[in-house]
């Protein structure tokens, strides 16, 4: 006996085995009767011990195969498929799986059914790993469930095998550095992106976008077909973000190149980058993290210059006041459209002026996430409160807004 190998009959799976002979099973479906019997054998090769060991036969004509037809003999068929339709794209692991004729799997259920066997394995589970170890053969790249770069999905009734390119994740950190680009691109609502008179042809509501003008390097790098920009959060459009920038995951769709220099592309962004957005941090990433970068909540600080005509000492009491509190914010009138109105409750953790003139002054505040800090300086038409303007007992407006810090991690 070889190593690692274990077959040993005992009187039940002998009796399976003399049952399920002589109904025309190729070597691969008859030894997958007992496949889950022992351990160390290919199935044929058990077919093969069942031969030696009761005198019987499996078939030699596969393709009479009542359960797959001559399926297993022709592997190689597959696994040729496999890899012509990823011929262009670069992978280092991939999945199998296969489309069954319904009845085929119910013929193979029925046939267990009948001789008696709680020992046997599926043949699909059976053929994917099959095709899986024929392409790590041809291909170098390792096959399993974890972590696949490509799915391949050999669609058995029609012949084909169906190519999934799982998407490459990029993370890093943002700054923006200019008061009119979206953090992601928007396409025109009017025509959806087509391109119409209302966007002049140009299918978009803003000229670019913190996502396309990352993104740019990369989708030509990897030849995606497009991108999906994940933010912890957004700024507003003319707010800018500051500090060590904001997290996200850049999503490449269907990329043909997996091995990029991360590093490198984060220094290419190029001109039309150049004073208005810059790369932090770049690093692989996987797609569990999209998940968690959604649901993240952190706290931000906030630089905002605001225009109104109170006494300094009143502003420096509300804020004192404030610090440190809960306000209640009703969704504001500007989101309303997008978002349920309710009221949610919200912390400033910390607010203080630190700048001042005629007519104006500087806070820079630390609030909970989901805080409309706009919103909280004028008041929104009494939506939030207390605001700011309503401690003070004057208008006041915001000029400009700057994100100073998404604080993500303990380090500020
Ligand atoms: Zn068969
Ligand atoms: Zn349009």
């Amino acid at each position: 006996m070889a190593d690692g190998v274990t077959f040993d009959l005992g009187e039940p799976q002998r009796a399976v085995a003399r049952k399920a002979a002589g109904r025309g099973l190729c070597p691969e479906c008859f030894g997958r009767v007992l496949g889950r019997w022992g351990h160390g054998l290919s199935n044929p090769e058990r077919a093969a011990r069942l031969a030696a060991e009761l005198d019987v036969t499996a078939t030699a004509d596969p393709v009479g195969c009542p359960v797959c037809g001559g399926l297993f003999a022709k592997v190689d068929l597959w696994a040729d498929r496999a890899v012509r339709a990823a011929n262009g794209y670069e992978y280092r692991r991939f999945t199998c799986g296969s489309r069954w004729d319904p009845e085929r799997l119910a013929v193979e259920e029925a046939l267990w059914g009948d001789v008696g066997s709680g020992w046997g394995e599926s043949a699909r589970a059976a053929f994917n790993r099959e095709l899986g170890k024929k392409v790590e053969v041809r291909t170098g790249a390792q096959g399993g469930s974890e972590g696949a770069d490509v799915v391949f999905l050999a669609d058995l009734p029609v012949g084909r095998v169906e190519l999934t390119v799982n998407s490459l994740y990029i993370r890093g950190r943002y700054r923006k550095l200019d008061r009119t680009i979206p953090q992601t691109h928007w396409p025109c609502r009017r025509c959806g992106g087509r391109g119409c008179v209302h966007c002049a042809g140009s299918g978009r509501t803003y000229p670019t976008s913190v996502e396309e003008l990352i993104g740019a390097p990369f989708v030509v790098a990897s030849a995606a077909t497009g991108t999906r920009f994940h933010g912890m959060g957004r700024e507003d459009i003319d707010a800018r973000m500051l500090g060590r920038g904001r997290p996200f995951v850049l999503e490449l769709v269907r990329p043909k190149v997996r091995s990029l220099d991360l590093v490198g592309l984060a220094a290419s962004l190029g001109p039309a980058a150049a004073g208005k957005v810059e790369l932090l941090e770049p690093g692989w990433a996987d797609g569990s993290e999209v998940v968690q970068i959604k649901e993240a909540a952190p706290e931000k600080s906030y630089r905002v210059g605001v225009v109104g005509a109170v006494p300094l000492g009143k502003v420096k009491e509300a804020l004192q006041l404030v610090s440190g509190r809960t306000i209640a914010q009703r969704t504001p009138a500007r989101v309303a459209h997008r978002r349920s109105d309710r009221v949610r409750a919200r912390r400033i953790v910390d607010a203080r002026l630190v700048d001042e003139a005629e007519g104006r002054f500087t806070l820079e505040l630390r609030t909970e996430a989901g805080t409309y800090v706009k919103e909280w300086v004028e008041g929104d038409a009494g939506r939030t409160e207390p605001s700011l303007a309503s401690l003070v007992g004057a208008p006041l407006k915001v000029d400009y807004l700057d994100v100073l810090e998404v604080h993500d991690t303990e380090a500020t």
